[in-house]
């Protein structure tokens, strides 16, 4: 196995610059460039020298013993300074060593993976938890990385493994010609389990929380949409003018407000009878993006939103502002009129699709794999014949399995993986 290394602190110029080396060469690796393999898990300063016996740098080293290391292999800390030549020099005396080569991104963590350091949805919430922007996001990936998911799912392969256990033994009693049933509980208990699959996969999901809660400005051109938009971002990103139409494209944009992602989606007006080809298809897109949004805000003809919208009345500070009785928020972008309201109301909204503070929220591929484990465990519940329903049953507990990563294919993996940057 090589062993492997790289920058794992932030780019470089900085403080300290902190280099990880992992594999069977990180003991040597500490030996030649620090002269001195220092106690487990306690920092030591040295002198870092390349095999020149150069003067490099001087900082402190750590060295973690596998398997209790992260990666589950002999680790060694570099910690030097932050200076990008301080940090190149270092790298190329590691380089030097035998079997020593820079890591590719995410594979300190890929090892951890493949020591069963940490299991898959853990390695899921890792990555999660190094592109957090927000406080809610930051909270679903370390509770995720702390493995909130897979002792969920372990609870319930428990359970599932009891279930096989019962028909395995009906299946004993039937090979000696012995008349047996499974328990009359047995049905209660696996629909009982389906039911608590089932119903995890109504929980907000991960795409929500990484995307943010969707919100489209919709209405037609004029509304005081794009004016709202810019407010909403505290940007001057979209174009506002007086002419109709000139939001021809869609544009969103990612914000926090208390502590929730949100994105924002401005769009062109929705209006039928344009003759603009450009403008046309902005429409076409725009009927998409309502579809796809978690909220709507109508700033158009009152009932004449879509199915849900908020009625907001815009432009509340001018008389001639159309005056909506069904008004949700009244509001002017302007003046500032209502909008605390109504970034109250939307943080309220959008917290309420969030997960829970500590809760798993599930990504695609985990939805996947448990509406998997759903459908067997129904198929399961549907048959008579014991044999039928093993099958079954082994076929919900391959889904838990992959969710977890006990099974799971190179592309889950490299796709993962993948996410991370050099040095994770
Ligand atoms: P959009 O086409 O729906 O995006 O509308 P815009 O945001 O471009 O606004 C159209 C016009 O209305 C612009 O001239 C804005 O300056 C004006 N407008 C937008 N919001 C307000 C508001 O709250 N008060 C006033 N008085 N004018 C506004």
């Amino acid at each position: 196995m090589d062993t492997i290394f790289a920058l794992s602190s932030g780019r470089a110029p900085a403080g300290i610059g902190v280099i990880r080396v992992s594999g069977p060469q990180a003991r040597a690796a500490l030996q030649i460039v620090a002269g001195v393999v220092p106690e487990a898990r306690k920092a030591r300063r040295a002198v870092f020298r390349n095999v020149s016996r150069e003067t490099l740098d001087d900082g402190l080293i750590l060295f973690f013993p596998g398997p209790r290391s992260v990666t589950g292999d002999d680790l060694a800390e570099f910690h030097c300074h932050g200076g990008r030549a301080v940090i190149a020099a270092v790298e190329s005396a590691l380089a030097e060593i035998d079997g020593c080569r820079r890591a590719e991104p995410g594979e300190f963590t890929r090892r951890a993976f493949a020591n069963g350091r940490i299991d898959l949805s853990e390695a899921e919430g890792l990555a999660d938890l190094l592109s957090a922007e927000t406080e809610i996001q930051r909270r679903s990936a370390m509770a995720m990385m702390g493995g909130v998911l897979s002792r969920q799912v372990e609870g319930w392969r428990e359970d599932l493994l009891r279930l096989s256990a019962e028909v395995e033994a009906v299946l004993d009693f039937d090979d000696e010609d012995d008349v047996s049933a499974l328990p009359d509980s047995f049905n209660s208990r696996l629909t009982a389990l389906r039911d608590t699959v089932r119903a995890s996969l109504d929980a907000p999901h991960a795409e929500t929380l990484r995307e943010g809660f969707r919100v489209a400005l919709a209405g037609p051109p004029n509304a005081g949409k794009s004016t709202l938009f810019n407010v909403l971002v505290e940007s001057e990103a979209a174009i506002t003018a007086e002419i109709a139409g000139t939001t021809r494209d869609i544009l969103t944009r990612s914000v926090a407000l208390g502590g929730i992602p949100f994105t924002f989606v401005d769009m062109a007006g929705l209006r039928d009878e344009s003759g603009d080809q450009i403008e046309a298809i902005g429409i076409l897109r725009a009927h998409e993006e309502i579809a796809k949004a978690d909220l709507v805000l109508w700033l158009g003809p009152e009932g004449h939103g879509p199915d849900g919208a908020w009625e907001i009345e815009a432009k509340s500070d001018r008389d001639t502002a159309e005056r909506k009785a069904s008004a949700v928020y009244r509001i002017s972008a302007m003046t500032g009129e209502g909008m605390d309201e109504l970034r109250r109301a939307l943080i309220e909204k959008g917290r309420t699709a969030m997960p829970a503070p500590g809760a798993a929220a599930l990504n695609a591929r985990q939805r996947e794999r448990l509406s998997d484990a759903v459908s067997s465990l129904d198929a399961a519940r549907g048959e008579s014949d014991p044999l039928l329903v093993a099958e079954n049953l082994r076929g919900a507990r391959l889904a838990f399995d992959a969710l977890v990563g006990r099974t799971s294919t190179e592309d889950v993996l490299d796709t993962l993986f993948g996410r991370f940057c050099i040095g994770k």
